[in-house]
């Protein structure tokens, strides 16, 4: 649409909308000018909609489709910065790894589905309650792990129970039935000087830890009874 002095354009490309292009100026647009600006925009819309697909490809290559965390390849990377970060800096770092319990049960009872709708829930209770320095992902099936920067293990604690409540307090429903759902987790946290596989392992041992105890709670490195 055009008017005096403000010319609007919907921009798409092969009918994919790319969004609304607004120029204006206090004095009325010229038809030679008219066609020059035409003329741009037309050669602005295709690099533009690469764009726009080369920013999602990047996205997506480090999101999780289903609960639209961040992946296995983005833990990997930001394990590194982070414990770069940590022990150049000597700050707190503390890593959560969560899994969820029973949860072949869901599957096999209320069908695959249901089981999804689950852990997508449990991702938005992650959400509300990971402060913005929380970074959190799933890291495969029905495991999650949240990444903790300047937290020590008491700190992360405090914050695996946080979840660990919420999900017990949720109910979780498909179609109608009531789904019954906890998370086991398990919390460490980085020392001077080790490397991220270890710091991994030991909240992998905790989580172990964790459901030997019976499920539904938190455990801080395997050696700690708690
Ligand atoms: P535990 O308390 O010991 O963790 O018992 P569990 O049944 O949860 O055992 P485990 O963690 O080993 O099982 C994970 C199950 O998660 C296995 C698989 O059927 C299911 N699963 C993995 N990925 C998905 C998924 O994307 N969607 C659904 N619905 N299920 C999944
Ligand atoms: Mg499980």
């Amino acid at each position: 649409t055009r008017s005096r002095a403000k010319l609007q354009y919907n921009l798409s490309v092969e009918g994919n909308s790319l969004g609304q292009l607004t120029i204006s100026r206090k004095t009325r647009f010229a038809e030679e000018e008219l066609e020059r600006v035409e003329q741009l925009i037309s050669l602005l819309v295709y690099p533009l909609s690469n764009a726009f697909k080369y920013r999602e490809a990047i996205q997506s290559a480090f999101r999780d489709p289903l609960t639209g965390l961040n992946n296995r390849a983005m833990l990997q990377q930001t394990l590194e910065r982070e414990s770069q970060l940590s022990n150049r800096h000597g700050d707190d770092f503390s890593l959560v790894m969560i899994d969820v319990d029973k949860f072949k049960q869901v599957n096999d009872q209320y069908g695959h589905q249901a089981g999804d709708a689950v852990l997508t829930q449990i991702a938005d209770i992650m959400r509300e309650y990971g402060r913005g320095t929380d970074m959190l992902f799933r890291f495969a099936g029905d495991e999650f792990v949240i990444t903790l920067s300047k937290t020590d293990r008491q700190g992360a604690k405090l914050l695996a129970n946080r979840i660990r409540e919420a999900v017990e307090q949720q109910a979780f429903t498909y179609k109608g039935h009531q789904l019954p759902a906890s998370i086991s987790m398990g919390v460490a946290s980085l020392r001077q000087g080790e490397s991220t596989d270890e710091l991994f392992a030991r909240a992998d041992n905790a989580l172990y830890a964790a459901k030997n105890k019976g499920r539904n709670c938190v455990c801080c490195d395997a050696t700690l009874v708690e």
